[in-house]
């Protein structure tokens, strides 16, 4: 086994059965072959809470944590981050996926150099009501109200929430929702790394930062809507994937 492999953004959800198809193929095969596995957030297009996990009417989180966890006895290491969809995924899921929850950001070690993983939501910053929002919903009591109430009136209100956020995104400036210049300068300052991984923009690519004379790296995850894909990191160096 050889090698580091990123996905984020596979937004998996009932009404799109063809992409579990893929992720469950890429799991058997890809990850099999890989050290680990980091998942970058937005695993699901929406989380209600771990108790999904024991929806009957709903039983693909079941089906997607059998499947990590499958991936993860065998050795590979597989580590979770939380997206902006999937915020409240938790230890219950990561316990039955045999995966470990890490924080956002977190630096890791990649083939010896510090890398810093992220979803990549924190980094559009010029996205005012998006981060006023990250803010309340990542807050303790809007989460203990929010997963107190009952499946049915949690998924009603995250449906509700989601169609308005599909309205807002419609009108904003396409610059607005990528990342801001400014916000990664100052991750790759903070965390003093020269290579950044990040998800949620769905604009996979390369960028090159000059940050304070150093020249560093950014790589950014594909999303899965279409045809999904992951980075690869060994010792030949990172590389993007499209499956
Ligand atoms: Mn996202």
């Amino acid at each position: 086994m050889s090698g580091t492999l990123f996905i984020s953004d596979l937004h998996l959800a009932s009404e799109r059965p063809q992409i579990h198809e893929r992720f469950f193929d890429f799991l058997r095969t890809h990850a099999a072959r890989a050290s680990s596995v980091y998942i970058l957030g937005d695993l699901f297009e929406i989380w209600l809470g771990d108790d999904a996990l024991e929806d009957a009417a709903d039983p693909l989180a079941c089906a997607v944590a059998q499947a990590l966890g499958t991936l993860g006895r065998s050795g590979v290491g597989v580590r979770i981050l939380r997206g902006n969809r999937d915020f409240l995924l938790g230890a219950r899921f990561c316990e039955r996926a045999c995966a470990e929850l890490l924080e956002d950001p977190t630096v890791i070690e990649v083939q010896g150099q510090p890398v810093l993983i992220s979803h990549g939501d924190s980094l559009c910053t010029e996205d005012l009501d998006y981060q006023a929002w990250r803010c309340t919903a990542r807050s303790p009591a809007w989460q203990r109200d929010f997963l107190a109430r009952p499946l049915a009136e949690r998924r009603a209100l995250a449906l509700g929430l989601r169609e308005k956020s599909r309205e807002v995104t419609r009108a904003k400036a396409a610059q607005i929702m990528d990342v801001s210049e400014e916000a990664v300068r100052a991750a790759f300052r903070a965390h003093r790394v020269g290579c950044m991984i990040h998800g949620h923009t769905h604009r996979p690519a390369r960028h090159e930062h000059e940050v304070d004379g150093r020249r560093c790296e950014r790589w950014v995850l594909p999303d899965w809507y279409e045809c999904g894909g992951y980075l690869a990191w060994d010792a030949a160096g990172p590389r993007l994937v499209s499956l």
